[in-house]
């Protein structure tokens, strides 16, 4: 298995490389984020030796022992899933960036609990809902300035980027717009000043539509399957 989740790294890597050249970019600009949901903290370890770093998990609760077993110190720890009021405790004391902001009522119950638990700062960034589709968690291009107004006044929170997870195509070049139009709306967040820190991070691009994402400007790409094996 070792050697399975280290050469599947080394594969993702090159196509993440060859697709930030063919788009004029530094590769190092685009990190990755191996996401290790459903996957045993023995996975997690192999993807480690083959020198990953950043993990995305999708419940707080499925993480919980993962992170336990890894240490929080042994890897750096996304929260990519919805995250449910009753979780917000838990998922300020296990994560280092939550990528799923999708309410105000959120952003003020994690800004109260990171002041609780002297966590000085939380990076989060804003899932924006990019197609109306109800399933999906995510705030609506509608509701987006509201939440980013509310982000601006937080001490602890640090609103560094936008993420989105557009619906599934056959097609990867199908999910090229909605890209697009994440990058379109971080560009004048950016212009506004919106962000906290940096230049606004894109969080898009999973296994089967990574390198379009790059394409259009990916900083962050959440990669599970090409890396870890198909899901049960
Ligand atoms: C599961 C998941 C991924 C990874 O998907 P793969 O297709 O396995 O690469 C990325 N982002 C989110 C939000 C996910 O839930």
């Amino acid at each position: 298995m070792t050697t399975d989740i280290a050469s599947n790294l080394t594969q993702v890597r090159r196509r993440i490389t060859l697709a930030a050249k063919r788009a004029g970019r530094d590769p190092a600009e685009v990190k990755l984020i191996a996401v290790s949901k459903t996957k045993p903290a023995a996975a997690v370890r192999d993807a480690i030796a083959a020198r990953c770093h950043a993990f995305g998990e999708n419940k707080v609760q499925e993480a919980e022992g993962k992170i336990s077993e890894i240490g929080q110190e042994g890897a750096e720890w996304h929260l990519i899933g919805h995250l449910q009021k009753n979780k917000a405790r838990s998922a300020v004391q296990l994560f280092d960036v939550i990528h799923s902001i999708d309410s105000p009522e959120l952003v003020h119950r994690l800004e109260r609990i990171c002041g609780e638990e002297g966590k000085w700062t939380l990076d989060v960034l804003i899932q924006v809902d990019l197609a109306g589709e109800e399933t999906k968690s995510g705030v609506a291009e509608t509701q987006l300035q509201l939440l980013v107004e509310v982000l601006k006044r937080c001490e602890h929170l640090r609103f560094v980027g936008l993420m989105a997870l557009p619906p599934f195509f056959d097609d990867p070049e199908d999910a090229r717009p909605f890209f697009q139009r994440l990058r379109a709306i971080r560009d004048r967040l950016r212009d506004e000043g919106a962000f906290t820190a940096g230049d606004g991070e894109l969080s898009m691009g999973m296994t089967h539509d990574l390198e379009v994402a790059i394409e259009e400007g990916a900083t962050m790409v959440r990669v599970g399957t090409a890396i870890f094996g198909e899901r049960n």
